[in-house]
């Protein structure tokens, strides 16, 4: 379903991704896993065209993703859920979730989207005319994952959902994660919590200094020296 081949990034005379390989197949749940300015961020920000790219091309289907400019790459069904929950502070839950549905095709669905974000989400349900602002940091993150629903996207792109919150909320996060995977959604999850993230997605990429170093089943990399010196703590 999405494909990155050789892709590389830069911010001013910066690289942050060179030759960057990956792919999702549809309703798969993939990890993209590294240290601190590994380039996972930038990674999420070429598929959905917030970073342009210096090499490289990226496919959806088949289209070529980057010749679009960003607004229309939703459209395609892609979702990105950017790290630190960007919910809009002063407006309602609801009104946060009814911004998500933007394109076209989601706006004709919104309430019944809304309706399936609410059954996921009891929380924001019942906390639904709160001001966003006025939320936990775990709610705001549930709204945040709520809004990328409000897409319904065919791909689904987490960066660091997990980020700050207590561990009974990343609980509560994960869990939800696995929930929207399971109804069809492709995943694709930046994660520096790696036992978390390889306990849900069925394969990983692991980037180091923006460059692909390693790419397995989690189950060959939960297994991996490699990975469990440097990621697990073993
Ligand atoms: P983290 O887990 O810390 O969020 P990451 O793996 O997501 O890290 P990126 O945010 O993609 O890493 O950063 C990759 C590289 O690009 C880093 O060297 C970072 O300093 C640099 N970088 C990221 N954003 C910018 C920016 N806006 N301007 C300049 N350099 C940037």
């Amino acid at each position: 379903m999405l494909e990155l081949n050789g892709v590389s990034a830069r911010y001013g005379s910066v690289p942050a991704i060179a030759n960057v390989s990956i792919r999702i197949g549809a309703g798969e749940a993939v990890g993209l896993l590294g240290a601190n300015g590994a380039g996972k961020s930038t990674t999420l920000r070429a598929i959905s065209g917030l970073v342009g790219l210096s090499a490289g091309s990226i496919s959806f289907d088949g289209i070529d993703v980057a010749a679009l400019p960003p607004h229309r790459r939703p459209e395609l069904g892609i979702a990105h859920v950017p790290e630190g929950r960007q919910v809009f502070p002063e407006m309602s839950v609801q009104e946060n979730l009814e911004i998500g549905a933007y394109v076209p095709k989601a706006k004709a669905e919104r309430a019944r989207t809304m309706e399936l974000v609410y059954e996921i989400f009891p929380r924001l349900a019942e906390r639904r005319r709160q001001l966003a602002g006025t939320m936990s940091g775990g709610e705001q993150q549930m709204l945040a994952v709520g809004r990328g629903l409000m897409l319904k996207p065919r791909l689904l792109m987490l960066d660091e959902p997990s980020l700050g919150l207590a561990p009974v909320m990343t609980d509560v996060t994960f869990e939800k994660i696995g929930e929207i995977h399971r109804m069809g959604t492709a995943i694709l999850l930046v994660e520096q919590n790696v036992s978390r993230a390889l306990s849900l997605v069925s394969r990983a990429y692991v980037l180091e200094s923006g460059n692909v170093i390693m790419h397995g089943s989690s189950a060959e990399l939960a297994g991996n020296k490699q990975v469990q010196t440097a990621y697990l703590g073993i």
